[in-house]
């Protein structure tokens, strides 16, 4: 028994984006053990996916297909990949911790009477063994997690975690696995997948991000920022506590549990930079960070930072950039 296994994720024939950041924490896991690492993708009429797959560094791509994995079910899920990871017979399974994942991943490593280990945020190996980190209250501590006892065992990934830049290209052979599946056996009945409400506020498209955190300290100061994002022609967004707090729409809120946003320039104003919040703007191409506190991680992926007291730096800012709009 060896070997990483990477589960996929698709929805209509269409990748999700974690499932790249998945597949280069396998290839860099089976780097650091000394065996492979291998990729499936399941769901009905996905040869184009794992033909794609096929062109990265992977020993093997299994194409898991079937009519009743068409539309997701758990049911339909843990028995096609349960049927798989007996026949492949991996150490490690990882997948992304998407909210598909978080649904039939525990029961399907139930039925390897093991746990999964959710949502880690890296690994680091002790003694040719790999331990998993994973992050407790909201990010305060850092739990290191050694899976015991036989294999194989169940690995789900933060979002933004591991770069999916970095995935390494090879070439890797296509295996078809048909799965014994009975309709019977799937209890639930997918309906169409729900659709949301056209946004109000679209920040995916948004040149400048005004982005606010909770070193705003009360609602009423958030025009303060306002007025910087009116000066700048930009959309303001907020960090998620902003958002829980109503002090301005869930739809602004960028991060894990928010938007993703790639603007060409994000201003993070009193935004420490949790991991949950950095995987919705890292993409930017500049990040120009003011926090009063020179440690703060978000100056780890700022471009441009200002320590200092907000409520000093952006009424200045907006001034000069008054005065350079003339
Ligand atoms: C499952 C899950 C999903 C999550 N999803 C998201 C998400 O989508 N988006 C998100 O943002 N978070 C998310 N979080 C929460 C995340 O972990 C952090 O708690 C959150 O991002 C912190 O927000 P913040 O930076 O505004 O606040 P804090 O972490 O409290 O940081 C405030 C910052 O302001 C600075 N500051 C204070 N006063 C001033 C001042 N006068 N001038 C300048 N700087 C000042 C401080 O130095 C500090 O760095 C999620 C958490 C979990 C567990």
């Amino acid at each position: 028994m060896s070997g990483v296994l990477v589960i996929m994720e698709q929805r209509a024939n269409a990748w999700n984006r974690m499932s790249w950041e998945t597949v280069v924490a396998g290839q860099q896991l089976a780097a650091q053990t000394g065996v492979a690492a291998s990729a499936a993708v399941a769901g009905h009429g996905i040869a184009g996916l794992a033909e794609e797959l096929a062109h990265k560094k992977l020993e093997k791509v299994y194409a898991v297909e079937h009519d009743l994995l068409g539309a997701y079910t758990a049911d339909g899920y843990t028995a096609a990949l349960e049927q798989l990871i007996r026949k492949v017979n991996p150490a490690i399974v990882l997948f992304p911790h998407t909210y598909q994942v978080r649904d039939f991943a525990p029961k399907l490593a139930t039925r390897f009477n093991q746990v999964l280990i959710s949502d880690a945020i890296g690994f680091r190996m002790e003694s040719g063994a790999p331990v998993f980190v994973r992050q407790l209250f909201q990010g305060k501590l850092n739990a290191d997690v050694q899976p015991g006892g036989t294999a194989p065992h169940f690995v789900s990934l933060q979002a933004g975690a591991f770069r999916a830049d970095q995935v390494e290209d090879g070439s890797a052979a296509v295996e078809n696995f048909a799965p014994a599946l009975d309709a019977s056996a799937i209890r639930a009945k997918p309906l169409e997948p729900f659709r949301e409400s056209a946004r109000a506020v679209d920040l995916t498209a948004a040149d400048i991000i005004v982005s606010v955190g909770r070193g705003i300290k009360e609602k009423e100061n958030i025009p303060i920022v306002e007025e910087l994002a009116k000066a700048l022609g930009a959309e303001l967004a907020a960090s998620r506590p902003i958002c829980d707090s109503g002090w301005l729409p869930m739809e602004r809120q960028v991060g894990s549990s928010g938007q993703t946003v790639s603007p060409k320039v994000y201003m993070a104003i009193g935004i420490s930079g949790a991991i949950q919040h950095l995987v919705g703007m890292k993409g930017a191409k500049t990040i120009v960070a003011i926090n009063k506190d020179a440690n703060a991680p978000i100056f780890e992926v700022a471009d441009y930072g200002i320590v200092g007291d907000l409520f000093e730096v952006v009424p200045a800012l907006v001034e000069e950039v008054k005065k350079a709009k003339g």
